[in-house]
């Protein structure tokens, strides 16, 4: 992706082909223009498509160039929040049907895999939320509890069964999620598009939007080379939102998180890590990620940026965690690299935006975009269908204001991330 090795990485080496698209010249006609080709925007793309309405959507550079393109690729059900605390956050009845739909999340995540074929290394076997001490395991204790209350197949396993899943006996306890998964995110992307493509979206790559007007009951939305005029406009650009759209990035903090990927693993150190292809993360502030890809690499991650200050601290202090979880991959070094930002929101819920008259977008998921992203897409796909009108919707419309501090705490977040890792580096 724009010849940079540090975007997208493994994911860049291991997806298959995008589907061939052109930018946008001239000018041209919808019923609902979408800027923005990640995940939110493929599905809404998508689900409009698959009724009938005509769609075109423009992405500044490559399908997945965003987020949705450098992830770690745990599906995941639900946001970071404790359940009862999205009630608190979003009220009692958005709050209920927030939970219900991104609850089913991965499973909307699945069965579009399934319906269009999509190769993206699609794992079934569920996520493990590792316990860091006494404390993690009371926070999973919470978790567990709340979700059980609403039927979720959620259950904490003790030290010994999280041992066994994991291949390590650093954690005090796990919390398995049987609705979760792992995917290769980029293909992911990939696969949206050319499910979105062949079902009659009109899909165009290098085309930043840099104009957006409304002009009587229509939308005119200009790149360098054309235009597209639309009743409906969705914006779906989250944390990377450039032009008309950096407003979406500028009300969220952006976290930097990077991914280090081993060269495949031997089929005698896979039997002792991660047996069963769960995906991991931690209960530690500054947390830690890892799981496998269909190769047997070991995919693993933190906060942090690998630009220059920032590389050598994140790289050095991931060699010696991976030799402290697994001694047997001492040494074994790492193939490939890349990173990305997080958009943070300061109540960790998403947003739902009316960016005007018929133009809605959705942003902010915190980290949590496979499942949300792919559900927000579909939601704001029934709404311009009239299927939901928008007090039904999953979300209360939220305003947008800059984030308060935001480049305070994002200097915050990296310098933050490389003090806890030089730390680390010295254990
Ligand atoms: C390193 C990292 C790890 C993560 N790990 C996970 C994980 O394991 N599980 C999980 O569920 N989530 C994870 N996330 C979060 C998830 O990746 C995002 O929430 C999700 O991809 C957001 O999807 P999106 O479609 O809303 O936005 P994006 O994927 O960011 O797409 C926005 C797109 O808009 C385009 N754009 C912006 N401005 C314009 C413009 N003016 N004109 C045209 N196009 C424009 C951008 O080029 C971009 O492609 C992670 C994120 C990162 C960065």
């Amino acid at each position: 992706m724009l010849n940079d090795p540090r975007s997208h990485g493994l994911w860049e080496a291991s997806a298959p082909p995008a589907p061939a698209t052109l930018p946008l010249a001239g000018a041209s006609e919808a019923d609902v223009v979408i800027v923005g080709g990640g995940y939110t925007g493929l599905s809404c793309a998508l689900h409009l498509a698959e009724a009938g309405r005509s769609v075109v959507l423009l992405e500044a550079h490559e399908f997945g160039f965003g987020g949705s393109g450098r992830n770690v690729g745990l599906i995941n059900a639900g946001l970071w929040l404790m359940p009862d605390d999205v009630s608190a956050v979003v009220g009692a009845d958005h709050g209920g049907r927030l939970l219900a739909a991104l609850g089913d999340g991965p499973a909307l995540v699945m069965s579009l895999i399934d319906r269009h074929g999509i190769d993206c290394e699609l794992e079934r076997n569920g996520t493990l939320h590792c316990a860091v001490g006494t404390g993690g395991l009371a926070e999973l204790r919470q978790r567990e509890k709340q979700w059980q209350l609403r039927g979720a197949p959620v259950s904490l396993l003790d030290a010994r069964e999280t041992a066994e899943r994991v291949g390590t006996s650093a954690y005090a306890g796990a919390l398995l999620d049987q609705r979760a998964g792992t995917l290769q995110p980029l293909a992911y992307a990939r696969g949206l598009a050319n499910a979105a493509l062949t079902t009659g979206a009109t899909l165009h790559t290098a085309s930043p939007v840099t104009k957006a007007e409304r002009r009587g009951n229509r939308w005119r939305i200009e790149t360098g080379q054309g235009h597209v005029e639309a009743r409906w406009l969705v914006v779906a650009t989250d944390a990377y939102g450039m032009g008309p759209w950096r407003a979406t990035r500028e009300a969220q903090v952006r976290l930097p998180y990077f991914n280090l990927a081993t060269p495949p693993l031997d089929g005698a150190t896979l039997a002792t890590i991660l047996p069963r292809k769960e995906g991991v993360w931690d209960t530690r502030t500054i947390l830690s990620s890892f799981r496998l890809d269909r190769a047997g690499r070991l995919v693993f991650g933190s906060v942090g940026a690998l630009r220059p200050g920032g590389t050598a601290i994140h790289k050095g202090w991931a060699g010696r965690a991976l030799a402290r979880l697994f001694p047997q991959l001492r040494g074994i070094g790492f193939e490939h690299e890349w990173y990305g930002q997080i958009g943070m929101t300061n109540d960790a819920v998403p947003r739902l935006h009316a960016f005007g008259p018929e133009a809605l977008g959705v942003f902010g998921y915190n980290g949590r975009g496979i499942s949300p992203g792919t559900v927000f897409g579909r939601e704001l796909a029934l709404h311009i269908l009239g299927k939901k009108q928008a007090h039904d919707m999953i979300l209360p419309m939220s305003g947008m204001k800059p984030a308060p501090l935001r480049g305070v705490k994002e200097l915050y977040y990296e310098a933050g991330a490389q003090l806890a890792h030089l730390a680390g580096n010295r254990l």
